[in-house]
């Protein structure tokens, strides 16, 4: 998929792959994710809708193939239903996605159907109630089901779930959560927790799983057998006796994915961060606002080409320590 760009870093990784987030703001605190108090960005430090897609242009024409967009949560950004579709006709797109929370799924999946979007991931940690309002604070269960169940009615490309696996929360329930996807035809990724921001909820070395652990709790249940075919990105995925979808597992503890990135991401202020595990960031947001209109486009080229250069090598995550990094997953988006 990315043998067209011609963005390429230090170690010969080709990026063909943005992560561009539209908001910081949420609806949900997951526990994981966010402080329970949280600041936002003023909207005046967002990004506007003419120069999200101005960057995106940008990326585009240097042969990135694939947005996923993100957040926080993205379905509370006013514009975005309308983002999306002109963002899908950007010449050079192959694929636009998106991550949510699903809350406000059901008011909107058949709009961003019909403006082109081709995937959605959700994100479910827990199937009681109960929990899945413990574990995001503010998360409905059954509004996210229904979201859930009116984008399965739209037919996109393919949903997937996502789940952050912690011990002491929803390791069992793992099987219970695999089976909800596969009886629907969804792909399920694992994730491994990363500590980025300080969080109070919990010990993140305490509830760290592993993705060998999932795999073994899931064996009992499951007959998985590992999927050779890599996806370009970092889920590693089992393909599962009996069904079509598959369960992926993203371990960026146990299981390092670094040496195979093809991908970059903007915070919803105009940074352009080279690693979600490192702060070498190239503020673009800065490049699109001190350059004439005629002259942004090409601005934005060649700072993107530059930035380049400064892609870490590797994330250096270790639980065991306070974060590294301190901005917290809303920023950047996952
Ligand atoms: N609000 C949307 C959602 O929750 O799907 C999109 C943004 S959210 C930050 C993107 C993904 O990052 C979610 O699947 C979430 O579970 C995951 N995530 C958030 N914080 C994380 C952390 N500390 N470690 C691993 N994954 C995390
Ligand atoms: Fe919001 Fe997504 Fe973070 Fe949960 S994981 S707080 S839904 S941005």
């Amino acid at each position: 998929m990315d043998k067209h760009t011609e963005l390429t870093d230090r170690f010969g990784r080709k990026v063909s792959y943005l992560r561009l987030s539209v908001t910081d703001r949420c609806d949900f605190r997951c526990t994981y994710c966010m402080a329970e108090d949280m600041r936002f960005l003023p909207r005046k430090e967002l990004l506007s809708f003419e120069e999200l897609l101005l960057v995106a242009e940008a990326f585009c024409s240097l042969g990135v193939e694939k947005i996923r967009i993100t957040g926080g949560e993205p379905l509370i950004r006013r514009d975005i239903v309308p983002l999306l579709a002109r963002m899908r006709q950007l010449p050079g797109l192959r694929e636009l996605s998106m991550t949510t929370n699903a809350s406000h799924l059901a008011d909107c999946a058949a709009e961003l159907k019909a403006g082109g979007l081709d995937r959605i991931n959700i994100s479910l940690d827990s199937l009681n109630p109960e929990r899945f309002k413990t574990l995001t604070r503010h998360g409905d269960l059954a509004t996210v089901l229904k979201g859930i169940d009116a984008a399965r009615k739209q037919g996109f490309k393919r949903l997937k779930i996502n789940s952050v696996a912690l011990k002491n929360f929803n390791f069992d329930e793992s099987c219970e959560l695999a089976m909800f996807a596969l009886e629907r035809d969804m792909d399920i990724s694992f994730i491994e927790e990363m500590p980025l921001g300080e969080i109070t909820s919990h010990a993140r070395d305490v509830e760290f799983v592993s993705s060998a652990e999932l795999r073994e709790q899931l064996s009992k249940q499951f007959e998985l057998s590992p999927v050779d075919e890599r996806t370009g990105g970092p889920s590693r995925y089992w393909q599962v006796n009996g069904y079509r979808a598959r369960i992926g597992f993203i371990s960026p503890h146990s299981e390092n994915f670094c040496a195979s990135c093809n991908r970059v991401r903007l915070t919803a202020s105009g940074r352009l961060l080279l690693c979600l595990g490192n702060e070498h960031s190239v503020d673009l947001r800065d490049v699109v606002r001190s350059c004439e209109p005629g002259q942004q486009l090409q601005a934005l080229q060649q700072a993107i080409r530059t930035s380049m250069q400064n892609k870490p090598e590797k994330h250096h995550f270790d639980l065991n320590e306070a974060p590294q990094v301190l901005r917290f997953m809303n920023a950047t988006g996952g």
